[in-house]
């Protein structure tokens, strides 16, 4: 007998369950409570250009099921393109990452970096230095004093917004191993080394944005899907549910939550207080994603981060314009800046209007924009990036263990809350599927 499933929130997860639950047999309800699916994977048209107004998005991943399912989704859509990323750093456009563009440094910093580099490793090589605990720890640990301080530190306490001596380490385990010091030295004399590879070839749709995805995705379930349709109430009936759900009341069989965990408790009863504490006390990041149109042109960067609060308060500059001709009106450019905060600092304190000031003062100053500013526009999103504190790992079990012992599954960004970008979604799709019982 088919399963009858309701999905709480239309994001990428939400549609890639739909569709391959469907495929399956199983009956499925989506219900999201904008006007349209996509959450952080929307785009918007204004003014003949159209931007990720959720914060840049390119597709790639090292996992080849997930990739070419979302290459083959898109069919003819899509282009590719070769990554060129910079790092603005004193002026100068850096390579990415930061360890392969040491020549490109100013060579007071290029001998701090690998003077730092080679000693820590000498002395963690003589077991002189202590293992890491925390994410600052493990940066010194990894790069040495020089990397660290000229770019890591900086970079990471501006996107994370957050101390990172207060941060958890256990997401780069095995993730970012330590560069080899050959690789260092070939960098820091200017032999081309390569980074972060399964990136250095992307794709992205060719027209309509990284929202095109999801339209894809989701062709063959839109009957299935209800938008404008916020989900309130989440309750036990018998074997199976009741979902309260733009004012109506449904039953289902089993009930699959890609919403955030923040806003998942409020719709259950009789959650216990240390419950509500402790995913109270789960951290995340709000983003203010700020869209420029420029007419003329703009350098031939994919995408590049700025680690420097000196010329605004944007970690990232993305130039959607170079991924796709078809995303800005002919003989414009375009440029995305993306900040994050937190309610109640100095940027949720903002207007658009001072936002916008902020961030194109800032790209004049970095020689990226002039009087050539021809559509500008703000969009913020409440729940953008997942922080790992040093107390995720206990807070997250904790949570977890709860919520799927009620019965519910959680899958997506911040209903496992973790950092999953796209293919980390749809690979926890997969797996879903294929392990639902
Ligand atoms: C700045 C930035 C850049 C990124 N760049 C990339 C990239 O280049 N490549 C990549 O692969 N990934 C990237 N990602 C990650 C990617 O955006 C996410 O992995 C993905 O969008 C998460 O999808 P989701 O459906 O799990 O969550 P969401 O997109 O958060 O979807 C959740 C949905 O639930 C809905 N909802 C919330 N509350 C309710 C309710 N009460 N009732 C009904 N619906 C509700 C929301 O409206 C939303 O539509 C980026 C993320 C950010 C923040």
């Amino acid at each position: 007998m088919s399963t009858k499933w309701a999905i709480l929130g239309g994001g990428l997860t939400g549609v890639t369950l739909a569709r391959l639950l469907s495929e399956k047999g199983d009956e499925v309800c989506v219900f999201e409570k904008e006007a349209k699916t996509g959450g952080l994977c929307i785009s918007e048209e204004r003014n003949g250009f159209t931007f990720d107004v959720g914060g840049s998005h390119i597709i790639f991943s090292r996992d080849t099921e997930v990739l070419e399912f979302m290459q083959n989704v898109l069919e003819e859509n899509r282009e590719f393109r070769n990554r060129n990323t910079k790092i603005f750093y004193k002026d100068l456009f850096l390579k990415y990452p930061f360890e392969n563009g040491l020549s490109d440094l100013p060579k007071e910093d290029l001998f701090f970096c690998i003077n730092e580099y080679v000693k820590n490793l000498v002395a963690v090589e003589k077991g002189e230095v202590a293992e890491p605990q925390n994410f600052k720890e493990w940066i010194y640990y990894t790069f040495g004093k020089g990397i660290a301080e000229c770019y890591l530190v900086p970079y990471n306490e501006k996107i994370w917004n957050y101390p990172t001596e207060k941060m958890s380490k256990h997401w780069m385990d095995g993730r970012v191993p330590r560069p080899p010091v050959e690789d260092i030295i070939k960098s820091a004399v200017g032999i081309e080394t390569e980074g972060y590879t399964h990136q250095s070839v992307f794709s992205y749709p060719v027209v309509g944005g990284i929202e095109a995805l999801v339209r894809a995705i989701e062709t063959p379930v839109l009957d299935k899907i209800k938008t404008g349709c916020e989900v309130t109430k989440v309750e036990r009936a018998g074997d199976g549910w009741k979902v309260t759900a733009g004012g109506d009341v449904y039953e289902v069989d089993r009930v699959i939550s890609t919403v955030p965990l923040h806003v998942l408790l409020p719709m259950l009863s009789d959650i216990p207080q240390n419950i509500k504490d402790t995913v109270g006390a789960l951290r995340y990041n709000s983003i203010a994603c700020i869209s420029v149109g420029i007419e003329g042109e703009i350098p031939d960067i994919s995408w590049m981060y700025v680690p420097e609060m000196k010329w605004g308060a944007f970690n990232r500059l993305s130039f959607p314009s170079n991924f796709s001709t078809k995303v800005a009106p002919e003989g414009c450019s375009s440029i995305l800046a993306e900040i994050t905060y937190n309610e109640g600092d100095d940027i949720s304190k903002m207007t658009d209007e001072e936002i916008i000031e902020h961030t194109v003062s800032g790209l004049r100053e970095m020689g990226l924009a002039g009087d050539n500013v021809v559509h500008t526009a703000v969009d913020r999103f409440k729940y953008a990036y997942v922080v790992y504190d040093v107390d995720y790992l206990e807070n997250i079990k904790i949570a977890r263990e709860y919520l799927e012992g009620l019965g519910l599954d959680l899958v997506g960004r911040f209903s496992q809350f973790e950092y999953l970008n796209m293919d980390g979604c749809i690979r926890s799709v997969l797996n879903f599927v294929e392990n639902k019982s």
